[in-house]
């Protein structure tokens, strides 16, 4: 695996595979690597010929007072790991490279609507930060394919909208969420977490559990979600929210089928997201 950090670099190395013809299939991430990474490129790999990971702690998408000094910060674990897992090209920038006038000077990508709420609503400038890199990652790059995890399902909505309203010729792919053995989406912020906090995590996964079963017997939206946050109160969270929208995140109505669950909690230092996909069945009925 090639690591490159240079901007000219790293396009005169993937313009010599383009000229091959060979495939190229982008993982975009921050670092601090685990199993549902390492998913991302095991999923790149069986779509293209040539797999770039990049690893970028990008401040842009951190609010004030949010974790960019504390976030893990694990280099060379991580280069074994994507070596390990295959990839070819990592591109590890500075903030420098990508933002070399600074965050103020910086023009911006906003995608309106599916990044406003859930977390959009309480991380704002949060999702302009993802989608400002990601643009970024896709003009450096230029990939075929793209990776990302369904952990951040709102994070992959946004960027679907990006790819599709800026006419990039970019396939989107949407990993399923690996979890640890109890259940908990494995995260970067889970080391954050004392281990009687980890102990109590899984019970975030567990709640949307038993509330999605709820749904799909089809008892009431809004008692469910209000019983949702009680739960979550009483194993030791703070709910930033919990709410049902439909697969494209619109808000649910009654002829939704297909819906996601969607919770934000903070436990301890961590604040931690889930989601669970939903089947609603014809008699739910919809108030929220
Ligand atoms: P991050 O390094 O946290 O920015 O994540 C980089 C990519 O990995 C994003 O597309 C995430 O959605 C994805 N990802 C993170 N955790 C998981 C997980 N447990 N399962 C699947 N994908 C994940």
């Amino acid at each position: 695996m090639r690591t490159l950090r240079d901007i000219d670099e790293l396009r005169s190395t993937l313009r010599a595979y383009r000229q091959r013809g060979q495939r190229i299939a982008l993982v975009p991430t921050m670092g601090n690597l685990h199993a549902g990474h390492l998913a991302l490129v095991t999923c790149a790999r069986q779509h293209a010929d040539i797999v770039v990971a990049s690893l970028f702690v990008n401040p842009m998408q951190f609010g004030p007072g949010e974790d960019l000094d504390g976030y893990p910060r694990t280099f060379s674990a991580d280069q074994a790991q994507l070596t390990e897992a295959g990839c070819d090209v990592l591109f590890a920038p500075a903030v420098s490279t990508l933002y070399p006038n600074g965050l103020d000077a910086q023009t911006r990508v906003h995608v309106p609507e599916v990044g406003e709420g859930l977390c959009g609503g309480s991380r704002p400038g949060h999702f302009d930060g993802v989608s400002t890199v990601v643009s970024m990652l896709f003009n450096l790059v230029q990939p075929d394919i793209a990776c990302f995890g369904e952990k951040d399902y709102q994070q992959l909505a946004v960027i679907r909208k990006l790819v599709r309203d800026l006419h990039m010729p970019i396939e989107i792919i949407g990993v399923p969420i690996v979890r640890a053995e109890d259940g908990l989406a494995l995260s970067s912020r889970n080391g954050y977490l004392s281990s009687e906090e980890r102990a109590t995590a899984p019970a975030l996964y567990r709640t949307l559990c038993v509330l999605r079963d709820a749904l799909e017997r089809g008892e009431p939206i809004e008692t469910i979600i209000h019983q949702g946050k009680t739960a979550l109160y009483d194993a030791g969270f703070t709910p930033d929210y919990l709410e049902l929208r439909d697969a494209t995140l619109a808000p649910v109505s009654p002829t939704t089928r297909h819906a996601v669950l969607l919770a934000a909690a903070t436990l301890g230092p961590a604040r931690l997201i889930d989601n669970l996909s939903v089947q609603l069945p014809a008699t739910t009925a919809t108030g929220q």
